[in-house]
């Protein structure tokens, strides 16, 4: 099943180890058609070349809109060359075959990435290009199609060891060519879906390029790969990671959970510490010091940190490196690190460590979708934020500055804590979260009986909880929460207010002594 390659086509806009593959190519003996640009990078380099317009007898026109669009080249392409009657009408017609094409497309991506006009978009959309990898990729019995720079060396080697492809290479890069093409064209309908805003467009896909294969999935006996999907969004994605053996699966999800939950807090408002187990927060905290701001996250259930996740929200430092070597850790990822730090984790060899250049903007508009059986649920992502301006005081009591900042602070914590979620925040630190329950009076008690469990371990007088301000990402359906939340001690609540029985949450609430404020603005996470 090897193919010999006599002739190819090579039209490539991304130039990355262009001459060094059509040299190898030529040296050979594999003669070489070319488009305008790549034809004259070629012969810049020395190389002998024929023009696909020599080989078509038309120009290229219409701003290149119309380069390769003719039956020489698709013919060349297409024909069967076990099929009599096709190769009796390439000789007919003055068609030769085409063994092997080497594209990759007009950086459609790049260009919507960079802000570029509505019609540079446009015009940075390739026709030619997939319609050739698309008729190559069919007859991948007897075409080899590149359209990854990173396989031009896979077909060398081949070429080198057994004068053509074989029929298993062909297979393998006519599959990656239609993930390709799939990709661009999804890329092109979700860009023309924002620029129209059209929420719901009838078709969607999504693509994504395989990052690395995973040893399993959640479980070990499912199967896994992480794909990433080319946005730049600081992150785990994008992150350099510095020691450490891979990332799992359930490590790169609760990695993600860290990341995105630190990033709510702005580092000029001073460092920010979150402890992920189970992509839930089991501590998060503020401080003047990232050592500091660690402690406190680790304090708030130290039970549950051990073989955490820990993200910081700006550079980790020696003094917190030290602080998170002594339990046992999985992931820290941060900004970046300084050497000190990279030294004090040398030791470590399985902790992993991973830095993001920068911090995600929480702010951000994208687009999240989770599966369901037959389909997938699309969404926004959840950018919503409110500020002292947004809160609206319900409660006869007002919260004092200290208790709205604290208020604040778990509201931001809530957001990323998995429903009916529960925060109880004192000093800019969670003492208790009660996260993922079916009810909300149940997260309530959660987040009480830890900061007891605390409390009993470090011998404090009491919980941390009392004196607490407290967050509830939806509203409270009926007074008992309040009640609960009270009897744990809190003195302040937030809330998104717009329950049936507020009147009667807010009676409860005045009527207990506590200050509560709305945010009119609700943080469900599934
Ligand atoms: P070059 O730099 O060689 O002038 O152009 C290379 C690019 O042109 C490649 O990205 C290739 O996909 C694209 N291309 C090749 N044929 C056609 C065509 O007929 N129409 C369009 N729009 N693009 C083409």
């Amino acid at each position: 099943d090897i193919v010999p390659l006599k002739r190819a086509l090579i039209s490539v806009s991304d130039k990355t180890g262009l001459i060094d593959f059509a040299r190898a190519l030529a040296d050979a003996g594999v003669q070489i058609l070319s488009t305008g640009g790549t034809a004259a990078a070629l012969r810049d380099a020395g190389l002998t070349v024929r023009d696909v317009s020599d080989a078509t007898g038309f120009p290229e026109m219409m701003d290149g809109r119309v380069k390769t669009l003719h039956p020489v080249v698709h013919g060349g392409l297409l024909a069967l060359r076990d099929d009599a009657a096709h190769q009796q009408a390439a000789t007919e017609h003055g068609i030769e075959m085409i063994d092997l094409l080497v594209v990759n497309l007009y950086p459609f991506e790049e260009t919507v990435a960079k802000g570029a006009s509505h019609a540079d978009c446009v015009e940075n959309i390739d026709i030619g290009g997939p319609a050739m990898i698309r008729a190559a990729a069919k007859n991948h019995a007897f075409v080899s199609v590149v359209v990854d720079v990173q396989d031009y060396d896979t077909v060398l080697a081949q070429l080198r060891a057994k004068g053509g492809t074989d029929l298993a290479l062909r297979q393998r890069l006519a599959q990656t060519a239609y993930a390709r093409t799939a990709a661009y064209d999804a890329a092109v309908s979700n860009w023309m879906a924002d620029a129209i805003g059209d929420e719901a467009p009838r078709r969607r896909s999504f693509s994504g390029t395989l990052a690395q294969g995973l040893r399993y999935g959640e479980n070990p006996h499912q199967r896994a790969a992480f794909y990433v999907s080319g946005q730049s969004r600081p992150g785990v994605a994008t992150a350099r990671q510095w020691q450490g053996k891979e990332l799992s699966y359930n490590n790169i999800n609760d990695t993600d959970s860290a990341f995105e939950m630190v990033a709510e807090f702005d580092p000029a408002q001073g460092p920010a510490c979150a402890i992920i187990k189970h992509a839930n927060p089991c501590g998060v905290a503020r401080a003047d010091t990232a050592a500091e701001a660690y402690r406190r996250a680790f304090d708030c259930d130290r039970t549950s940190a051990f073989g955490g996740i820990i993200a910081l929200n700006q550079t980790l430092d020696g003094d917190t490196a030290r602080a998170i070597t002594e339990i046992f850790t999985e992931v820290v990822i941060a900004p970046d690190a300084t050497e000190d730090a990279r030294a004090v984790f040398a030791e470590r060899k399985n902790l992993r460590l991973l830095t993001t250049g920068g911090l995600p903007d929480p702010a951000a508009s994208g687009t999240a979708f989770r599966q369901v059986a037959g389909g997938f649920l699309v969404q926004s992502r959840d950018n919503g934020r409110v500020g002292r301006d947004d809160l609206r005081v319900v409660t006869r009591r007002q919260p004092s500055p200290e208790e709205l900042d604290d208020l604040l602070f778990a509201w931001q914590v809530a957001k990323h804590v998995k429903s009916n979620a529960i925060v109880y925040a004192r000093d800019l630190a969670t003492v208790g979260i009660g996260a993922g329950q079916m009810s909300r009076i149940d997260s309530t008690r959660i987040g009480q009986r830890k900061a007891q469990d605390v409390a009993q371990a470090l011998s404090l007088p009491q919980p941390l909880t009392s004196g607490s301000a407290v967050a509830s990402d939806a509203f409270f359906p009926f007074a008992d929460g309040v009640e609960a939340l009270a009897e744990a001690g809190a003195r302040a609540v937030i809330q998104p207010g717009g329950s049936m029985r507020d009147a009667e949450v807010i009676a409860a609430a005045d009527a207990l002594g506590l200050a509560m404020v709305f945010t009119g603005q609700r943080h469900f996470r599934h």
